[in-house]
């Protein structure tokens, strides 16, 4: 494993982490769950990213790692970053979303309750609250970190501008923000288009992108058809009819490249995530331990000839 400085920080983290927004919830195999994070942590990704809606049901995410962390990792804690985030619903009425003081800091104690944990690594703000002042939201944030519930925070999805303002906050609370998590895939590429790597490099924060395999499109799963039991037959984020002729077309092309590159597609694909400058992370899910495996192997392979960037562009815009 290779490990990364995020930002201007002291916290290294690996090259590659582990999200747990998929196949961790209630209704998934608890035995699976314990060889994905196994797995993941013998091939040295120290770094397991959940959320307090992670499932389902929400929360369970979090309940199946604490009990991972009890059983399997036992005095492990210290070779762990484990983050969480808040902002989407968790639970009803006007306190259980968004930003606010209020949620931020109930949604944290209650995470902090199913993981069993007295702290996690990194606090996250999950989305921009345009309704709750900024200062309120970063305050809630360092203040989750004044009071020994975080050991750093960071901000998820914010667009640029609000990233930039969000950094200065929290440098002025004495609680620098240490990272940002945006998506970031071949096929959607917003951060680099829109700015928001340029505000995070600005303000010497890391990047964790997630979806860098855009949630499974960028693999060679989808090359043939939609497999029973893959994520886009599960009804969640990725459907099926977005899985069209024209892309699948795409990716056999992109398939392409990676074999004459000597690489799967999914490794193809994390190694152009990892080609930017900004990126300190790629953050992957993964059904089955052997996908974890194969996204290791990109380690291998991280250079990119212009030739081959060249090439990558054109046949995504095309
Ligand atoms: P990816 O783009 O890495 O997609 C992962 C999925 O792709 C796997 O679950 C699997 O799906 C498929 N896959 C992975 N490897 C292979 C392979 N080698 N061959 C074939 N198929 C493969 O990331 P996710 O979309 O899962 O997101 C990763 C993490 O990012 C989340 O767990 C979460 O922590 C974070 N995230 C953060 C968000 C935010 O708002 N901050 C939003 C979304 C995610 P299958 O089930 O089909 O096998």
């Amino acid at each position: 494993m290779l490990y990364n400085r995020t930002g201007n920080s002291g916290l290294l983290l690996p090259a590659l982490s582990l999200g747990l927004w998929h196949s961790f919830g209630a209704t998934s195999d608890h035995a699976n769950k314990r060889a994905l994070c196994r797995k993941a942590f013998d091939l040295g990704i120290t770094h397991f990213d959940l959320a307090n809606n992670y499932g389902p049901p929400a929360g369970s995410a979090e309940e199946a790692l604490g009990e991972i962390l009890a059983t399997d990792f036992k005095n492990k804690r210290d070779e762990l970053i484990i983050s969480t985030k808040a902002g989407y619903h968790m639970w009803d009425g006007p306190y259980g979303e968004w930003g606010s003081r209020k949620y931020m800091i109930a949604s944290l104690d209650q995470s902090l309750k199913r993981m069993n944990l007295p702290y996690v690594d990194i606090y996250y703000s999950h989305r921009f609250d345009p309704n709750t002042p900024l200062e309120e939201t970063m305050g809630a944030l360092a203040h989750a970190v004044q009071s020994g519930k975080a050991l750093y925070v960071g901000i998820s999805n914010y667009p640029a501008k609000q990233t930039r303002k969000a950094a200065k906050l929290l440098r002025e609370m004495g609680t620098p923000c240490l990272i940002h998590q945006p998506r970031f895939n071949m096929l959607q590429q917003e951060p680099k288009e829109q700015g928001v790597f340029k505000a995070a490099d600005e303000a010497d924060m890391g990047v964790i992108c997630f979806s860098p395999l855009g949630q499974g499109l960028l693999t060679s799963k989808y090359l043939n058809g939609i497999p029973e039991g893959s994520r886009a037959t599960l009804g969640g984020f990725l459907k099926k009819d977005q899985i069209t002729a024209p892309l699948v077309e795409k990716l056999r092309a992109l398939n392409k490249l990676a074999e004459a590159r000597g690489q799967t597609l999914a490794q193809m694909a994390i190694g152009w995530v990892l080609a930017h400058e900004e990126v300190t992370s790629a953050l992957i899910g993964a059904s089955r331990p052997e996908q974890i495996e194969d996204a290791v192997g990109a380690l291998g392979n991280l250079k990119f000839t212009k030739v081959e960037l060249g090439k990558i562009s054109g046949l995504i815009a095309s």
